[in-house]
């Protein structure tokens, strides 16, 4: 008995939530407090939302989806970019602060558990899962199974240079695909349109602005879209994949994001013109998806 709470520990915020049947029942969100802060700021912010969205019910298990490098055996943050863990035992942590079991798993395999199992990714193999939320996560399903990779680290396609001598990363490279494609891409596109002169918009903000019809919100989305297309088109071009998904917060954009995605990954992709282009679709569980994929793998594991 007790609920399961899946909870996802981005590079902005928490967002922790009681999942039943795959449905998002009861949401908490903390801030992030940094990615230079003490790892036991972070760790009372992913207690402190747990606890919020249980609401008194008592814990059966808890998946945590966590936004860095998850090892093979699933017990360690390795890195994070966005987040203070350097070879942290996240899983054992989090499992004494909470007093029930615990899966830890990266957030963007989390995703692409979920969309494999019960989304957009169901029945269709290969698929790649993208999300765009502080930076870029990545999940490959093949043979309905999410690849882990060797030491529990495939997927990092946000990672993967997309221009020499780029953008610095938080990882510590340079130009990597997510400083030109993921939330924080979107807002600094956008503030770059505006002349840079007033205060940044939100993600969110610019996704309401550009649905207004704002011409600077939806030169934005262009410029991210068009990343987003071609990254995608790379990953196509190795995988051949069924479909490709795509989730995190900016994805509730919906086709202001993906229409200019589809047209680029149209361009982009080798041999365009003499193959299926595979489709690119919302992910079915949103944002949400990273929270929903921990809390199956928690049930999974440990429910009965
Ligand atoms: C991290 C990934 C994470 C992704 C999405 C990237 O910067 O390296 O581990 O999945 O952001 O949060
Ligand atoms: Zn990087």
């Amino acid at each position: 008995p007790g609920c399961v709470v899946g909870v996802d520990v981005g590079g902005t915020k928490v967002v922790a939530g009681v999942v039943v049947e795959g449905r998002v029942q009861r949401v908490a969100r903390r801030a992030t407090p940094g990615r230079r802060v003490d790892v036991r700021l972070v760790e009372a912010a992913v207690v402190e939302a747990v606890r919020e969205a249980a609401g008194g019910e008592p814990l059966a298990a808890v998946g945590v989806a966590a936004a860095g490098f998850v090892d093979a055996a699933g017990e360690h943050v390795v890195f994070a970019p966005h987040l203070p863990w350097r070879g942290e035992p996240v899983r054992t942590r989090f499992s004494e602060l909470l007093g029930v079991p615990v899966v830890l798993e990266n957030d963007a395999t989390a995703a692409a558990y979920a969309e494999a199992t019960s989304g957009a990714a169901r029945g269709l193999d290969p698929a790649l899962v993208v999300t765009l939320g502080t930076g870029i996560g990545g999940g490959v399903v093949v043979g309905g199974r999410v690849v882990r990779g060797a030491s529990g680290m495939a997927g990092e396609f946000g990672h993967a240079q997309v221009v020499p001598e780029g953008r610095p990363c938080e990882c510590g490279g340079r130009g990597c695909w997510e400083q030109y494609c993921s939330g924080r891409a979107l807002v600094r596109a956008d503030h770059e349109q505006r002349g840079g002169a007033s205060d940044p918009l939100t993600g969110p903000q610019v996704t309401t602005a550009a649905a207004a019809g704002d011409p600077a919100a939806r030169h934005a989305f262009e410029e991210v879209g068009t990343w987003l297309g071609v990254g995608l088109a790379n990953l196509a071009a190795a995988l051949d994949p069924a479909v490709l998904v795509v989730g995190g917060g900016v994805s509730a954009a919906g086709d202001l994001l993906l229409d200019p995605a589809r047209a680029a990954l149209e361009r982009a992709l080798v041999g365009a013109a003499h193959r299926r282009v595979p489709p690119v679709v919302r992910a079915v569980h949103g944002p949400e998806a990273g929270l929903v994929g921990a809390a199956a793998l928690a049930a999974e594991r440990y429910r009965r």
